[in-house]
């Protein structure tokens, strides 16, 4: 049997067919649509239970090909795989732990910035650097974070030949941890800009840039958001290999703001993949618990909490799982996304809220409980988690009763990246790993930008005159 690669197309229906290598090249589509296969390719029930014997790297290039394997041979993908996930100090990469009957964390700490966007932004950065080389020429990162994608992006790319990155941050809305991983960064292509304003300021800043297509094109500007395909598809990875480790469908918890992560587990369902539930768990910036459970999609502004990872108000990745339960109807899709831009408000369709219903689940957390959860955990287990963790654990035990099969929440955070967070709730520091010995000797290098669109253009483009 011949392999078929599915090409990938633009949720709003109106930019060319592309490959997997133009799609990690560019990020957004074109016509302003985020990219998904024009198929998913099935990954069968006997495939996956044999994953359970499989390394992670194993999974993950068995996965990733089948999107992939169009645009790098088997041994290119395998190369970048393996020495991506070298970079981690677990080799089970996303190891499952019980801390209670049935309910397990998925540590996606274990990376180079230790936070879950590791897991893809190492194999994105290798492959992006592996096709920009291939085509020629040169590519512009540019990376809106609300703290970890920054860092991760950072360790990705930075240092690498071809690829200047530039990397805007909301000033003052990150953990001293994430801003000092980003701004000590010792590579001349890597450019910290903290921006007056929120993180949805700053995402908003990112799309206007591409939808400027004449800038855009002249320094060849990409983004390694969870906009970008590849980095779905390198998550969607760790939902199999959980699944398969369990032997049994399970509920998945995942802490959510930009909808990135919890879409990887929607993709893994359509590869196959059987799944009781995906839990939406948000802090209080709660757009997403809201429009699952009031059946409206509507942004309000953007509000600080202990998990500034998901203070985000304007969930990109949502857009895919519009268009796969309208049926992938393009037109629709379009003009509703044209009336949330307008309105900041989006009526759900009975229907595409229904086939959501199917397979979503939300619930929101406050930062009381955020810190109770933390005290309590570590109170009762003897763990120490996250913030961002901590409101996936909140959502599990509040929905607990309601979900079926065993329960996995999605550890995406070390404790150590919010030690303010943790000590002011448990009262226990914890532990900087290894890794991050000498964060806090390095110097900070970081512009400070209004929030201005404009502005913003003028300093990449004088960066990139005079790197
Ligand atoms: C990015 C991030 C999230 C949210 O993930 P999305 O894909 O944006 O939904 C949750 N927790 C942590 C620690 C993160 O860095």
């Amino acid at each position: 049997m011949t392999e078929i690669y599915p090409s990938l197309i633009s949720t709003r229906g109106k930019s060319p067919r592309a490959s997997f290598a133009d799609v990690l090249l560019a990020g957004l589509a074109p016509d302003g649509g985020l990219y998904l296969p024009e198929f998913w390719p099935q990954i069968s029930a006997s495939q996956t239970a044999s994953f359970a014997k499989s390394r992670y790297v194993d999974v993950a290039r068995q996965i990733l090909t089948r999107f992939a394997g169009g645009s790098f041979t088997p041994d290119e993908i395998n190369a970048d795989i393996t020495a991506a996930y070298a970079t981690f100090d677990d080799p089970r990469i996303a190891p499952l732990v019980e801390v209670e009957p049935d309910l397990f964390l998925m540590e996606l700490f274990h990376g180079p910035t230790l936070a879950f966007k590791d897991v893809a932004m190492q194999v994105l950065g290798r492959l992006f650097s592996r096709a920009l080389s291939k085509r020629g020429g040169s590519a512009t990162v540019v990376c809106a974070t609300s703290g970890d994608t920054g860092s991760a992006a950072i360790a990705a790319l930075g240092g690498l030949p071809n690829i200047q990155v530039f990397v805007l941050h909301p000033k003052g809305r990150v953990s001293e941890v994430q801003r000092r991983q980003m701004t000590t960064s010792p590579h001349a292509n890597v450019h910290n800009i903290a921006l007056e304003g929120t993180f949805d300021d700053a995402q908003r800043i990112v799309k206007e840039l591409f939808a400027e297509s004449a800038f855009a094109r002249a320094v060849n500007l990409t983004a390694v958001n969870s906009i970008n395909f590849a980095r779905i598809a390198a998550q969607s990875v760790y939902y199999f290999t959980a699944t398969a480790q369990l032997g049994r469908p399970a509920s998945f918890v995942v802490p959510t703001g930009n909808f990135g992560d919890v879409f990887a587990g929607e993709a893994a369902m359509r590869m196959g993949l059987g799944v009781e539930k995906l839990v939406i768990a948000t802090n209080v910036n709660d757009i997403m618990a809201r429009a699952l459970n009031d059946g409206v999609y509507a942004s309000g502004s953007v509000q600080p909490s202990l998990s500034p990872s998901m203070d985000i108000q304007v969930a990109s990745n949502f857009e895919r799982a519009l268009f796969e339960a309208s049926g992938r109807d393009s037109e629709w899709l379009t003009g509703a996304m044209e009336r949330f831009a307008r309105d900041r408000k989006l009526p759900l369709p009975a229907n595409v809220l229904a086939d959501l219903r199917a397979r979503y689940a939300a619930t929101r957390c406050n930062d009381q409980e955020t810190t109770e959860t933390i005290r309590r955990v570590h109170g009762r287990l003897g763990r120490l988690v996250d913030p961002h963790t901590a409101v996936g654990l909140h959502a599990a035990y509040k929905m607990k009763g309601t979900l079926m099969g065993p329960i996995v929440v999605l550890a995406t955070a070390h404790p150590a990246k919010f030690p303010e967070a943790v000590q002011g709730a448990s009262g226990a520091v914890p532990p900087l790993p290894q890794r991050l010995a000498g964060l806090y000797e390095g110097a900070e290098k970081f512009a400070v930008l209004r929030n201005d669109k404009a502005l913003v253009r003028a300093h990449i483009e004088a960066k990139l005159a005079h790197p």
